[in-house]
């Protein structure tokens, strides 16, 4: 059987209905552990398409996989599919000026209305392939909210759920193809309720103890961190309650959240120890006390190196998405749509990528070749994502696929329009050939398998560990 020819032609047969879905999914657009409608459509096709489906699976509501198995025995193969949006990013599909569907509404600024689909019509055509072949297998997709929020999948690996696959691929809308090479860092979020006592301020100050001021001392303290942790680490926070708006009293409550980012998890255990020491140190201060309550947690992201060359290969085979003029006349207008200080960063990364051609690239931005992987161009990227730990847990690749013009900005307008476009849909259907035809080019090299499981375990010391303790249930309302 000529694999390529077949995953090619079966993702080109249900193409109309995927992009069908993918509509769905970008008009939906549905926050993180709300993404109620968006995981009940992918169930259903699931279901259509023959699989059996677990549903509210690692204590999410939202959280699902389906899975095929055909014949006895074989390989069991991982697909990733995510589906939350962003809150105020909503643009009209296609739509090159700035244009909401409703204004400060959500929208798929990180492009996994496409994401979704693009797993799910792999994950089709693979089945299909298991029943022409009569190969023995199993392909399961696993339906992962709230990428965009405290995250999924490390729920989901603390589980288990992921232990009976022998490798996991998913793939996420960009402007490249290649394998990604980010190293992404780990993470950790906790939010810290201080609790005082209240108090007139004018009459009776004296009575009072402020949970505000804890707050406030507790970011002077992390400031003074800054200079004595890591230069790649990071330390941010948002004020969740400032404890009421009346300055006539004395707040008796705040709640603010503290993210910690670091190249590996232990480092940023380290760091989250000693961002607790400040906030205990700003609640002494104070006489007031304080709680810390982790709510998420990922692990960094590297590629398996193992995996990575032949997953490159079977994305060369496929081919970067065919465009037409009509493509790139849309990908140079979403270009020439980005703030004029952006558009400077971005012209300086093209004179510094493409050299002379620079210009002839800003022209016509979209990629139209496969960057072949190369372990020495993996780079530590400032992000987070909980692929993670499913990486930490068994082989796991992700692809990049473009699905949007050469420089652009993620969560943007514009990343929700050219992901509702032609061409994220170009983009969706590319990849879901390239994750097919990996599958099965992995399939078969189960010696490489074999190696990839060894790089794993070699990482994760023998057995995975979710940075979160059991008793951390996914923050469905709090985060
Ligand atoms: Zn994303």
């Amino acid at each position: 059987m000529d694999e390529k020819k077949f995953v090619s032609e079966r993702v080109d047969y249900i193409a109309s209905d995927m992009i069908f879905l993918r509509d769905r999914l970008f008009n939906l657009a549905e926050l993180p552990y709300r993404e109620f409608r968006s995981s009940d459509l992918l169930i259903k096709v699931l279901r259509q398409y023959g699989f059996q489906v677990t549903e509210k699976a690692a204590g999410i509501p939202t959280c699902f996989y389906g899975r095929f198995s055909s014949g006895e025995g074989g390989m069991t193969v991982g697909l990733l599919g995510e589906f939350d949006a962003l809150d105020g990013l909503s643009q009209k599909a296609g739509c090159t000026v700035f244009s909401p569907v409703r204004p400060n509404a959500p929208g798929h600024g990180c492009g996994h209305c496409c994401l979704g689909i693009g797993s799910l019509a792999a994950a089709i055509a693979l089945k299909e392939y298991l029943v022409e072949s009569g190969r023995p297998g199993t392909v399961i997709y696993y339906g992962c909210p709230a990428e965009e929020g405290a995250g999924s999948k490390q729920f989901m690996a603390r589980e288990g759920l992921f232990d009976c696959c022998d490798f996991v691929y998913t793939w996420h809308p960009d402007s490249r193809n290649m394998v990604d090479v980010s190293h992404c860092n780990a993470i950790m979020g906790a939010n810290f309720y201080f609790r005082g006592r209240s108090a007139h301020a004018g009459a009776t100050p004296y009575l009072g103890r402020s949970a505000l001021d804890a707050a406030e001392l507790m970011s002077v303290g992390c400031n003074y961190l800054r200079e004595h942790m890591i230069p790649e680490a990071r330390v941010h926070y948002a004020y969740i309650d400032s404890g009421g708006t009346a300055p006539n009293v004395v707040q008796d409550r705040a709640v603010v959240r503290y993210e910690v980012r670091a190249p590996y998890v232990e480092q940023v255990k380290e760091l989250y120890g000693r961002v607790q020491n400040v906030a205990r140190g700003a609640a002494m201060m104070t006489e007031t006390s304080v709680t810390a309550e982790l709510a998420m947690a990922f692990t960094e992201y590297i590629p398996n190196l193992t995996l990575s060359p032949l997953v490159s290969a079977a994305m060369a085979e496929i081919g970067a998405p065919e465009w037409d003029e009509e493509d790139y006349a849309m990908a140079a207008a979403y270009l020439e749509s980005f703030p004029e200080d952006s558009k400077e960063a971005i012209r300086e990364r093209f004179r510094k990528d493409y050299g002379e051609d620079w210009e002839k690239v800003w022209a016509r931005p979209l990629d139209a070749s496969v960057k072949a992987f190369d372990a020495a161009d993996i780079t530590l990227q400032a992000g987070s994502t909980d692929v993670g730990d499913v990486g930490c847990a068994v082989p796991c690749v992700n692809l990049l696929v473009a699905t949007a013009c050469l420089g652009n900005v993620g969560h943007t307008w514009q990343m929700t329009g050219q992901a509702g476009s032609r061409l994220g849909a170009k983009g969706t259907l590319t990849a879901a050939k390239m994750l097919a035809l990996a599958a099965i080019r992995t399939m078969d090299a189960p010696e490489t398998v074999a190696k990839a499981r060894e790089e794993v375990l070699e990482r994760n010391g023998g057995k995975y560990c979710c940075p979160l303790p059991d008793e951390v249930r996914p923050p469905i309302d709090t985060y």
